[in-house]
């Protein structure tokens, strides 16, 4: 019997793992497809602290082998199933083995919905991203292009139309799906426009992003397109044990999940942040809840 296993291995998990290692609790992680989550992918991380700019996957080999030295166990599988049997859990791998744990952690994370267009893979990290937040600063000054119409979408276009000098929000639609206020903010903006029934077929450039083709016949010229069209949570295998929102995000009380012992840390939450620093402390937090939890805080 374990006393904790955590699901995930991004910041949210291994972070959650190094302040249980150091509380005296030995946990496993299940690491997943991708050991060391979504950062592995990220080319430069520029708003963490303590690091002007540091690589994503260095960042993330400097946790993974600060969680090896505190004894974290890892296991290279992916968890297909969770049961709740009596005041403990039973969780299946890949490798079909069982594991038994008196708390469990569910740090899996999410991903981005992809537009699927040509360019999409070949531009990623050089103009093409996920997050304006991450990627904003860059381009003071410049055009780019967002693309959906919801909640995300009108975010990320008003946060860049106070860096950028222009902003095209394109939209499949002739109407966005985000809140009425949003939409009002968004219209209020005089560098944001609205193109309207409008898919992206490729995204052009050369060694970055120049322009984006739309299905319309239009080119519109930018340095970078920001992917608004949403996030898949990785809560399949645990989607009829603890309560999900509709977006099948796991809803989230102060990191504790609808089942006693079953805590959430990170991108899987029904959260907003889909921040890297946000994550780690969602995982410091989680921890020490476990830790109430098991009685030894
Ligand atoms: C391209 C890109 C650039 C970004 N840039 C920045 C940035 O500059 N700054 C910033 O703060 N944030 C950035 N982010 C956001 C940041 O990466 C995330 O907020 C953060 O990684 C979330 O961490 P997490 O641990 O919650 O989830 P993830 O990093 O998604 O990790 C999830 C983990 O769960 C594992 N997993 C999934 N399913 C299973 C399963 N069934 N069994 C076992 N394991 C499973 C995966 O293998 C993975 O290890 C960026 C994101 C992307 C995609």
């Amino acid at each position: 019997m374990n006393d904790v296993v955590i699901i995930g291995s991004g910041i949210a998990g291994l972070t959650a793992s190094i302040y249980l290692a150091r509380s005296g609790i030995t946990p496993v992680v299940i690491c997943g497809d991708n050991p060391g989550g979504q950062l592995m992918q990220t080319d430069t991380i520029e708003n963490y602290p303590g690091f002007d700019a540091i690589s994503g996957a260095e960042l993330m080999i400097k946790t993974i082998n600060q969680a090896e030295k505190l004894g974290v166990n890892m296991i290279y599988e992916s968890v297909t199933k969770i049961t709740a049997v009596k005041n403990s859990f039973e969780i299946e791998n890949t490798s079909e083995e069982r594991l038994t744990a008196k708390a469990v952690l569910i740090a899996t994370g999410a991903t981005h919905k992809r537009l699927g267009c040509k360019g999409e893979a070949e531009f990623t990290n050089k103009g093409v991203s996920w997050c304006a937040t991450c990627d904003g600063a860059i381009n003071k000054g410049k055009t780019v292009a967002v693309i959906g119409g919801g909640n995300t979408a009108v975010m990320e276009s008003l946060f860049l139309s106070n860096i950028a000098s222009k902003v095209y929000l394109i939209h499949r639609r002739d109407t966005l799906r985000a809140d009425e206020i949003m939409q009002k903010r968004i219209f209020a903006k005089s560098n944001i426009e609205c193109v309207w029934n409008a898919t992206v077929d490729e995204i052009i450039g050369e060694t970055r992003v120049t322009a984006v083709k739309l299905d319309n016949g239009k080119t519109i010229n930018v340095s970078a397109v920001f992917v608004a069209i949403g996030v898949k949570p990785a809560t399949d295998f645990v989607k009829d044990l603890v309560a999900l929102d509709d977006s099948g995000h796991v809803i989230s009380n102060e990191t504790k999940t609808s089942v006693p012992g079953i805590f959430v840390a990170g991108d899987v939450e029904n959260d907003i942040t889909k921040q890297a620093v946000y994550a780690a402390g969602r995982g410091c937090f989680a921890a020490q809840q476990i830790e109430r939890y098991l009685g030894i805080r």
